[in-house]
């Protein structure tokens, strides 16, 4: 039994790739420079290939797709990007957030700002902050707030008129929970997983994500684990070429997505990357497939290294769809943060309450564009502000 794994699992080594130049040592980066042959490619890249072993968890060997295809040559030429700073990335794209859901903002302080407010005011109120996606429950406590405050502060200032709404909003939002990633691990990369149904931007988002890294001087590896979408590893390890991340890919379509995501980390650890950032597949259409998949992906990185963080992907524009999607995943994997994409096209900016409140999870990053570096890390106050800005 053991010869025969062993025999599968050489056989495997062909078509595991790593790419890129940045952090490969030096004497391999020569001999990939010297050897643009893939045949000449020494192990395809990576130099072993330990297999999860059975060890009663229910995971049998990773199964490692069909034949063994060697992947292309890992491009190498040096011109890489420059990722922009972290730092002040929600104040550059503010603009966009203003453009989308400031309508929001604008509605409700015109209306806050009435010398009267009867019930159909308040009913109004009500109507667009369900519109915005806030939830029930949230805009239900919102709009007893603001009515206790009203009848206290009155609404004739419209400058505290705002105040009012932007420290309710920001409540409701709250600044007060942890959207720090975890990105260093003692001894060890970290362990990223991104995690989200196809289409929300799960693949743009690791890449954008690795560029943030990249940003703040860590060393990334990215770890191609949806494997059944023909061109995600290709478009994947494209968006790391560009900052000199590596990306541990297989190019088997539908080869083991756990195989790759374990061999990212193995590679990572190897290379001693700070960070291994895993790609995973988000087929939602069969739940359980999808949950015994994505339990694997994770059960089999677990034999190498912890994972510290578990980002869900969702669509903003989406609504409730995203907040069924949320329910499902959480099912599946222990959620640690959520990035919401494509801000930038909706007016549903409430979905960062309704979505927090469900998972009792909180925002981490969010896309607000389709740029490069058109992600950033969510803060409270500043997101708010951009709701409530009158231009
Ligand atoms: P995946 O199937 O979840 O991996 O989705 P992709 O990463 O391939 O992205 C799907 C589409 O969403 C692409 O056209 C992306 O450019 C787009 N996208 C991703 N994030 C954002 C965002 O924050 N804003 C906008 N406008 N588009 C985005």
């Amino acid at each position: 039994m053991f010869i025969v794994l062993a025999v599968i699992l050489l056989g495997a080594l062909g078509f595991f790739l790593v790419q890129g130049t940045k952090i490969l040592p030096k004497d391999k980066r020569e001999q990939y420079l010297s050897q643009r042959d893939p045949d000449d490619l020494p192990g395809g890249g990576v130099d072993t290939l330990e297999a999860p072993t059975e060890d009663g968890t229910g995971l049998g060997e990773p199964e490692l797709g069909g034949g063994v295809d060697v992947a292309e040559p890992p491009v190498l030429e040096p011109s890489v990007d420059t990722p922009e700073p972290v730092a002040g990335r929600l104040a550059r794209l503010r603009a966009r957030l203003v453009k989308s859901n400031n309508i929001f903002g604008k509605s409700l302080l015109a209306l806050l700002s009435r010398d009267e407010i009867d019930e159909d005011v308040w009913e109004e109120i009500e109507e667009i902050l369900l519109m915005a996606d806030l939830g029930t429950d949230p805009t239900m406590e919102l709009v007893d707030k603001l009515r206790a405050r009203v009848k206290v502060e009155g609404t004739k200032d419209p400058a505290l008129v705002k105040q009012m709404l932007t420290e309710e909003l920001t409540a409701l939002v709250d600044p007060t929970l942890d959207r720090r990633l975890t990105v260093t691990a003692d001894g060890r990369p970290a362990v990223m997983m991104v995690v989200g149904v196809n289409g929300v931007g799960k693949t743009t988002t690791v890449g954008k994500l690795a560029r943030m890294l990249v940003a703040e001087d860590k060393d990334v590896l990215l770890g191609a684990a949806d494997t059944f979408r023909a061109a995600a590893a290709e478009q994947l390890s494209t968006w790391g070429h560009r900052v000199g991340v590596p990306t541990v890919k297989s190019d088997v379509e539908g080869a083991d997505p756990a195989s790759v995501a374990f061999e990212a980390v193995d590679k990572g650890i190897e290379l001693e990357t700070d960070v291994v950032l895993i790609d995973t597949a988000g087929r939602l259409q069969n739940k359980s497939n999808l949950m015994d998949e994505l339990g694997k992906v994770k059960r089999v990185v677990e034999k190498k290294s912890a994972v510290d963080e578990v980002l869900l992907v969702l669509d903003a524009t989406t609504g409730q769809n995203g907040l069924n999607q949320a329910k499902v995943f959480a099912e599946v994997v222990n959620v640690t943060g959520i990035v919401l994409t494509k801000l930038d096209g909706t007016a549903r900016g409430g979905i960062v309450v309704a979505i927090q409140r469900q998972l009792g999870v909180p925002v981490k990053l969010i896309g607000l564009g389709e740029g490069p570096d058109d992600l950033a890390p969510f803060d409270a106050a500043e997101f708010v502000a951009a709701l409530l800005e009158d231009r």
